[in-house]
């Protein structure tokens, strides 16, 4: 390679970087300060029809369980198992006249990877996803949720509607 190629070669490297650099000036800010702002999802979390065979997409963050509908059948624990064994079957201490043995699903998130096959397991409508993402916590005890925890609809607080274009996703 003579001094000549190996110039126009350095320019034309040069001038590449410059263009794809300054395409992003132009292109708004992504990042979040979060926990200040935070996503705000629209729409429920993944939900599964049983009667339709149908899954409808939505987020896949933590679960809510519909105490009036679930029977305690174990289907979402025992198909968990071969995945996570995420699900532990425990009792309550409510009756529901559905619910014989008054047994409802627990779940460990630090074992769920939020496949959400328990969901479509479920055949009674009683076991969702929601948008809630946020479930870090201080000890792996706090990850584990019990049906009561699980029967609490999320309080949405997000402040910033993430919207996207033919450039992709951005924020206001
Ligand atoms: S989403 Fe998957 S891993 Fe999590 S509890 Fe349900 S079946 Fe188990
Ligand atoms: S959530 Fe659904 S699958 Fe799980 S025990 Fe209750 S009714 Fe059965």
């Amino acid at each position: 390679m003579n001094s000549t190629t190996g110039f126009t070669k350095s320019a034309s490297g040069i001038i590449k970087a410059i263009e794809s650099g300054s395409k992003h000036l132009l292109i708004r800010r992504f990042t979040l300060f979060y926990p200040q702002k935070k996503l705000k999802f629209v729409g429920d979390g993944y939900q599964f029809d049983p009667q339709k065979g149908v899954g409808i997409a939505g987020t896949r963050g933590r679960h809510i369980l519909f105490h009036e509908k679930c029977t305690g059948c174990q289907l979402c624990a025992i198909t968990c198992e071969g995945i996570a064994e995420a699900i532990e079957m425990v009792k309550i201490t409510e009756s529901w006249k559905q619910n014989k043995k008054s047994i409802m699903p627990q779940i460990d998130y630090g074992k769920c990877v939020f496949c959400g096959l328990c969901v479509d397991a479920c055949p009674f409508y009683a076991l969702y996803m929601t948008n809630d993402y946020e479930l870090a916590a201080f000890t792996k005890t706090h990850l584990i949720y019990t049906p009561a925890q699980l029967a609490v609809k999320p309080q949405y607080d997000g402040t910033v509607e993430i919207k996207i274009d033919d450039r992709g996703a951005y924020h206001g």
